[in-house]
């Protein structure tokens, strides 16, 4: 990944700072969905003091670079996680909670739309509702 990260870098004449490896080595390390406000404290904790700003442009090279997949979903902040395969998320509307779930049947999907003329290169699916916590906690309080 930092191979790619560098020559990405290099294709497009930008220097190779210890910050926007940091910050791809943080990507790394987590696991699932994270966003601009955990990579900002983890850097912190590591003595690396990084605006915010500089971690948006540098995950938008990684979005770039095909490192990392920028995920809009209807929060108030854009989540990332790193690009790998084709999932769907639940998202939860009280809580925030996202669980990655694999939908059967929606990569048949992706086979039509090839026949359309339309190249799919991953899917990446949301749905929003509540999720089995947030439902419990309801039900307790009723
Ligand atoms: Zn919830
Ligand atoms: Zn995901």
């Amino acid at each position: 990944m930092e191979k790619k990260f560098i020559e990405f870098l290099k294709s497009r004449r930008l220097k190779k700072t210890p910050e926007r490896l940091e910050i791809l080595h943080c990507c790394l390390e987590c696991k699932g969905h994270f966003d601009v406000d955990i990579l900002y404290n983890i850097l912190d904790s590591r003595g690396y003091h990084v605006s915010k700003a500089t971690i948006y442009s540098s995950l938008d090279l990684l979005a770039e670079a095909g490192i990392v997949r920028k995920l809009l979903f209807d929060t108030h902040q854009a989540k990332y996680e790193i690009a790998g395969t084709s999932h769907s998320h639940l998202i939860c509307t009280q809580c925030g909670e996202i669980v990655e779930l694999n939908i059967e049947g929606l990569d048949l999907i992706m086979d039509k739309l090839q026949l359309c003329g339309f190249i799919p290169n991953y899917l990446s699916t949301c749905i929003y509702g509540r999720c089995k916590n947030c439902t419990e906690k309801m039900r307790s309080l009723q």
